[in-house]
């Protein structure tokens, strides 16, 4: 190091302590950055490389950006998962001999943004903290820091642990250094890249107010760690960090991420995209608070009936009443982010326009009280009693802070008159002399005969007397003091007038000083109001959920769902909620569902694209909706309380995900298995798929076995594997139904209507008919179709027969490649495979049927 300038040398001892981040090293009016931090960032941000001399041989690269311009790359890095250290000059320069003094201020990280693009105003902004013990158990602990709302609970498994994290969706996550891999690994498999490491996990008394509620010492833990991390990389107020509460995963109708997935709860499957979603669907708050309250309650369906009950009787309630539930809607359009408000005053990065959106935010809650008393429901009266109008506070910022006060606050002008009496004697001092100046040049237009005699101001010269040159002739001499002389006019000032301009400017000066000390005054009373305005936070967003139920549940002819203690399913034309939504010209085909413990498993057969996948999730989709406390799709709805929701798709209709499918889909029907309960919901969407034709029927058939003797859930199972339907004779509670299909004229019609009994026919020709494959081609297919169904056990048969027909067939053929040149029938068949495309079992099987077409050719 020895060799290095001294201040090289202090960046390389400031970089020693952030190693995982980017250190934005203040110099004069930039941030820079050096070494292989400026390789990186001039890469990641598309910034000139530049180098600089650091005392040895060879220069040191360097990269920068300009500090007022610096918001916006630091909001690059962030979003690309990166971790920036913002390290400030800490004494005057001027002041100082030799190097400045450099302090890191705050690190900014992604789960620890508070303003950014990135923050999403109708989600929570999670940052996680986990921590594993020595029994094989987890906690795990998060905030929203823009919020200040913290949880932790208690999870026994690494894999129950993984999922839970994904569950939360956090933007970071902070693991000791200890910890075992297993937890990163799953993490990094499941997208969350952005790790971080503290070891520190001891209480402070600085996180009691966080802390007091929780008892077990193991969920004291991970908040710590949790809150150890934010201090560090925040360095300031943590005032807003509501007492974190804990919570029990099976204290919510718990679903695994792949479920939630595949139900395209909050996002679809295909696109990623919020559009066609659940919560897409459903998203009729008014808020942003409102939006992340129904983002948090999908995610968390309630078990308790009671709970669920509550709200459906303020959704009743919301429903009767159309108009006052119109006007609730006016009134909360009106209601800001109350949450990240509050969240910002806490930080001190509030402005008097926060502060105006917060007054006009509580100026609603009297009129939203009023509303909900005039809707004369009991619920709602209730309601209306909890919700905290913060009088005084309200009262304060009222006569605070003006309608429309500037963006900053270092101009003042924000405060209103006769809020402070000192303030409003500056005020009339400075009015006054401006005044005084006004009159002024009256005066003394009057008294030269020079009409365009004017008084102007600047920040240099202050206040003048401004003459054309045409006009100096007529001015005595002596009369006026010369201060400045442009092309064309001359500037002039007065005693007089240079005495009036230091009491305005005075007067000015401490206007606006007094003015942010005001300022700064309201925002501490503002913050010790913070847990009232939290608590109110969450009430309304409460009531913004609740009159979107109500509102989607009127618009979409939703019915009151009710429960039953018998595990009895009983849907009377139910529908998809999205599906029918997004199907605009065509009638939507409701169904039925009805099982009880005589009839805890579907067999769904039925041509494709006929409906089965649709069917199956409306099912689940109803029972989630009746559990959050929404009206639901149908007619007329039944249910009983699910525990879980298990939905695994055959690994052929799971396009996206990329990894190995089938074992995917074995590892999630293994996760079903082992964890369904017989008062869970499991939707096996054509399971087995993913492999060869008696593989996947062996193991659908041993499936549905074991879940229909051991488990006894309700399961609906949909199958291509028309055989599989002989099963409802050796399994008394499982029921075949289908989904309908008529022909006609030799084409198919989907009725999308489920019939009791098995399909008849599976009508894949018909579709690939419909798509339009050549008709010379569907011919021989229904040829062949004819010759298998005359065949007695006609697939197996038929299948090993082919085999050898295609061992057989190459050798009559005798191949060529593109040359000409004859190639043998292996090499053939070997060519054709598509290796890339293949599961490992497919391969294994191709494998099989090829060294059978070897073995015919060396027999021959
Ligand atoms: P399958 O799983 O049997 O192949 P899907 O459930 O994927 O079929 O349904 C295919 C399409 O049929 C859906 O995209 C939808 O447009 C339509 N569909 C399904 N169910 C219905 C219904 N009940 N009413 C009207 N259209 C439906
Ligand atoms: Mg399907």
């Amino acid at each position: 190091m020895k060799t290095y300038t001294p201040m090289i040398q202090q960046y390389l001892k400031i970089k020693a302590e952030v190693p995982d981040a980017f250190l934005f090293f203040r110099l004069g009016d930039f941030y820079e950055m050096f070494f292989d931090d400026a390789l990186r960032a001039a890469r990641e941000l598309e910034i000139t490389l530049t180098a600089r001399d650091g005392g040895v041989e060879e220069k040191i690269p360097m990269c920068g950006v300009p500090h007022h311009s610096a918001s916006g790359y630091i909001e690059q890095l962030i979003e690309k998962g990166f971790k920036v250290a913002i390290c400030e000059q800490t004494e005057d320069p001027k002041l100082t001999k030799g190097v400045v003094k450099r302090e890191i201020v705050q690190m900014i990280t992604p789960g620890t943004v508070m303003e950014s693009k990135s923050l999403l105003e109708k989600e929570n902004h999670y940052l996680a903290a986990i921590t594993g013990f020595k029994d094989g158990s987890f906690s795990i602990a998060y905030l929203d820091l823009t919020t200040g709302e913290s949880k932790v609970t208690m999870i026994e498994t690494a894999i129950e642990a993984v999922n839970e994290l994904v569950n939360i969706k956090p933007r970071e996550v902070v693991l000791a250094p200890d910890e075992d891999p297993l937890i990163e690994k799953g993490l990094k498999e499941r997208n969350i890249h952005s790790l971080s490491s503290m070891e520190s996990c001891h209480r402070e008394a600085s996180f009691d107010s966080v802390l007091k509620e929780l008892k077990q010492e193991k969920l004291v833990i991970s908040m710590c760690r949790l809150l150890h991390y934010v201090s560090s990389t925040q360095k300031r107020s943590l005032d807003h960090l509501q007492a974190a509460s804990s919570y029990q995963i099976d204290s919510y109708l718990r679903m695994d991420p792949n479920s939630k997935r595949n139900l395209e709860l909050s996002e679809t499957i295909r696109g990623n995209g919020k559009k066609g979603s659940l919560v897409w669907l459903l998203d009729e708050t008014m808020t942003a608070m409102g939006a992340r309250m129904l983002r948090r309650w999908i995610d968390r369906p309630l078990v308790k009936t009671k709970q669920i009950n509550e709200r459906l009787s303020i959704v009743q309630g919301l429903m009767d009443s159309y108009f006052e539930r119109e006007s609730l809607r006016e009134s909360l359009k009106e209601v800001y982010d109350l949450e990240r408000l509050a969240g910002r005053v806490a930080f001190g990065n509030v402005s008097p326009r926060d502060l105006v959106q917060l007054k006009k935010s509580l100026q609603q809650v009297p009129v939203i009280k009023e509303t909900l008393r005039e809707m004369d429901h009991a619920e709602s009266v209730e309601l209306a009693q909890t919700l905290d109008p913060c009088t005084e506070l309200l009262a304060i910022l009222e006569s605070s802070i003006m309608e429309q006060p500037p963006l900053t606050i270092k101009e003042g002008n924000f405060i209103k008159d006769g809020f402070n009496d000192d303030l409003d004697q500056f005020r009339d001092a400075s009015r006054n002399g401006k005044t005084w100046i006004a009159e002024l040049e009256q005066k003394e237009r009057k008294k030269t005969g020079i009409r365009s005699l004017k008084i102007g101001y600047n920040r240099i010269f202050g206040y003048y007397i401004e003459i054309t040159k045409a006009n100096l002739g007529a001015l005595q001499d002596g009369m006026y003091e010369r201060r400045q002389t442009l092309t064309n006019a001359e500037r002039f000032i007065t005693p007089e007038l240079k005495e009036k301009e230091e009491l305005i400017l005075q007067a000015q000066e401490r206007s606006i000083e007094l003015e942010y000390r005001l300022f700064l005054e309201i925002r501490e009373t503002v913050k010790k109001e913070i847990p009232r305005l939290q608590k109110l936070a969450l009430e309304i967003s409460r009531l913004d959920v609740l009159q979107c139920f109500a509102t989607i549940s009127e618009n979409r002819h939703y019915v009151r769902p009710s429960f039953n203690t018998e595990r009895k399913i009983d849907i009377i034309d139910g529908r998809h909620p999205v599906v029918e939504k997004v199907m605009d010209a065509q009638e939507y085909v409701p169904n039925d569902c009805e099982m009880n413990p005589d009839c805890e498993m579907l067999l769904i057969t039925g041509p494709n694209m006929s409906g089965k996948s649709t069917y199956m999730r409306q099912v689940a989709l109803t029972a989630i909706l009746a559990q959050i406390g929404c009206y639901v799709p149908a007619a007329q709805a039944n249910l009983p309380i699910f525990d879980r929701i298990f939905t695994r798709i055959g690994a052929a209709d799971d396009l996206v995900s990329g990894q190995s499918t089938f074992m995917v889909e074995m590892l999630e029907a293994q996760h079903a298995i082992a964890n369904a309960t017989q008062d869970s919901l499991i939707l096996f969407d054509e399971i087995g798929r993913g492999t060869s034709t008696y593989d996947g029927m062996a193991l659908a058939q041993a499936i549905i076995e074991h879940v229909h003797n051991h488990i006894g859930a309700k399961t609906l199972f949909s199958t291509h594997y028309h055989e599989l339907v002989d099963l409802s004779h050796q399994l008394h509670s499982l029921t075949n139904v289908h989904v309908a299909a008529a022909e006609q004229d030799g084409h198919v019609v989907f009725l999308h209507k489920i019939k009791q009994g098995p399909a008849d026919k599976s009508y894949g020709i018909h579709v690939a008919q419909l798509a339009d494959l050549p008709d010379t081609l569907i011919n021989r297919a229904n040829e062949l179709l004819a010759g298998f169904e005359a065949v007695p056990n006609p697939k197996k048969e038929t299948v090993i027969k082919e085999e050898q027909e295609i061992g057989q067939l190459s050798l009559f053929k005798e191949p060529k490649n593109k040359k000409g040149k004859k190639i043998n029938s292996v090499q053939h068949e070997i060519l054709k495979l598509n290796v890339l495309e293949m599961t490992p079992l497919e391969a294994l099987n191709e494998l099989y049927r090829v060294q059978k077409v070897a073995k015919n050719l060396v027999e021959k």
